[in-house]
């Protein structure tokens, strides 16, 4: 089931979310609807926060090399804890599925030390790096109420005001269902929703 992403100015995006006590049935089925949703939008991570449940679970896409062989098979990442950051730090030019059509360049750590459940309930304690310690980074920040713009320098952060103050008056909206900082859903057109 495709949900519609919450935009990144409703609070549930501004809120810590809670620890996932039990994989249950209804965790299983929600990493089932976040991995639809996010190939329906074209996104390589989600949160569950922004799906408007507010659980530590986040999941990654399928990541390739530049030869396209598969480096990191798509995941779920429960209850996912950042133990330590690497020295290294590199730039990228994120964008995220609550706040469309924005991308921006945000500093990041290259390589983190990363402890999480998988859907077993196996516990995994795993060093990151590249692009899924960069995804893996803007993913967890989501979980503790942190947008990436919150990053980014005061410079430009002071020259994209205009552009989010749309982005949260619903006046630029994807073309996938979402839901507005004051709870309405913006309309898709039918004939847009691949099924
Ligand atoms: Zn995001």
């Amino acid at each position: 089931m495709i949900l519609p992403i919450y935009n990144a100015f409703h609070p549930i995006l501004k809120t810590k979310t809670k620890q996932v006590q039990n994989i249950d049935e209804e965790i299983l089925s929600l990493v089932d609807n976040m991995f639809e949703t996010m190939h329906f939008a074209e996104g390589i991570g989600l949160a569950a926060n922004q799906v408007g449940a507010s659980l530590s679970l986040l999941i990654v896409g399928d990541i390739f090399d530049e030869n396209e062989k598969l480096l990191h098979p798509k995941k779920a990442y429960i209850n996912p804890e950042i133990l330590s950051f690497g020295e290294e730090v590199d730039e990228f030019n994120e964008g995220c599925l609550s706040v469309p059509e924005l991308r921006e360049v945000v500093v990041r750590p290259t390589e983190i030390q990363l402890r999480y459940y998988d859907i077993n309930g196996k516990e995994h304690n795993e060093t990151a790096n590249g692009l899924l310690a960069r995804v893996l980074q803007h993913e967890i920040d989501h979980l503790n109420g942190i947008l990436f713009f919150e990053r980014i320098s005061p410079i430009r952060r002071t020259l994209i005001q205009n552009k989010l103050k749309k982005i949260k008056k619903g006046l630029i909206v994807p073309d996938y269902p979402m839901v507005l900082p004051d709870g309405t859903l913006t309309k898709v057109h039918s004939s847009e929703i691949k099924v």
